[in-house]
């Protein structure tokens, strides 16, 4: 059971994936949890397993007055926020660019950037005048270096980037650090999805990441710990890459 007086962490899209190992690593790091997700019933169920003192709630990014709600009430409810870990997201932008509309590389910028930006001022908001917090974006390695027909998504997360740069600028002498990870593929249910409709192959994958398999949800949510930890206290304003050497791999093979 957490205690009344932990620190208070917030991670969106936390009923599913990453986000889900995300909020469970902070659990046992003794945070109670607030997992605000598009599918409410299911990140109620999820708080519950991680016990008493945590919160499940719906949200939709994209909404920004849905954002600002959540945060409020995690605020009012828990008392505080310490940590936000923007990472709700949606992959269904793999498909040629003549097919792709101007409302699907919207909506891909919308969840993924605007999403992010919201929440973020929404939970400094709460941060600021607390003297502080951190903030960890996912990112993707489809905003740093180019994958074939993942325009909108690629933007938004190359966008969160240069936001992640941005805020912590604006916000490092005020106690706020800001930072991002940049998975590589991650086996997760989006991924999943992905594989199923052919859009992905997991061999050619596994043959180009230096790594040799795909990452385990797990080992995102330990990047996350640490940029979110006072470990990281001199670290703010980047990107990690966490793709198992994948864009640090720029040759044909050996
Ligand atoms: P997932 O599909 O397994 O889980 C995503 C969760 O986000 C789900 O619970 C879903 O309900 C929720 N969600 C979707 N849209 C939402 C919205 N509009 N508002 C609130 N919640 C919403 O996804 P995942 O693979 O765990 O990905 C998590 C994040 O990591 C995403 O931002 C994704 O782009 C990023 N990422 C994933 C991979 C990968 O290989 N899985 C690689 C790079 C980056």
């Amino acid at each position: 059971m957490a205690q009344q007086d932990s620190p208070v962490m917030l991670v969106t899209g936390g009923a599913e994936g990453i986000g889900w190992a995300i909020a469970r690593r902070f659990a046992a790091g003794g945070h109670r949890v607030a997992i605000a997700d598009l599918r409410g019933e299911a990140a109620e169920a999820r708080a519950r397993e991680l016990g008493a003192g945590h919160l499940g709630l719906a949200c939709d990014v994209a909404q920004e007055a849905q954002v600002a709600a959540a945060v409020a009430r995690v605020a009012e409810t828990l008392g505080r926020l310490d940590v936000l870990v923007n990472n709700a997201g949606i992959a269904d932008s793999i498909q040629p660019t003549l097919e792709q509309s101007g409302e699907h590389f919207g909506r891909q910028l919308d969840i993924h950037l605007k999403g992010t930006f919201v929440a973020s001022r929404e939970a400094a908001r709460v941060m600021l005048p607390r003297g502080g917090g951190a903030i960890v974006s996912l990112a993707s390695m489809a905003g740093m270096v180019g994958l074939p027909r993942r325009n909108g998504y690629g933007a938004a997360k190359a966008g969160i980037m240069a936001l992640t740069r941005s805020l912590a600028a604006e916000w490092g002498r005020r106690g706020i650090r800001v930072n991002a990870i940049a998975p590589g593929y991650v086996r997760t249910p989006l991924v999943e999805a992905l594989e199923r409709e052919g859009k992905i192959d997991t061999g050619a994958i596994t043959r180009r990441a230096p790594l040799g398999r795909l990452a385990r949800p797990e080992e995102i949510a330990e990047v996350a710990w640490f940029l979110a930890s006072p470990a990281a206290s001199y670290v703010t304003g980047i990107t990690v890459p966490v793709d198992g050497g994948w864009t640090a791999f720029g040759a044909a093979g050996d």
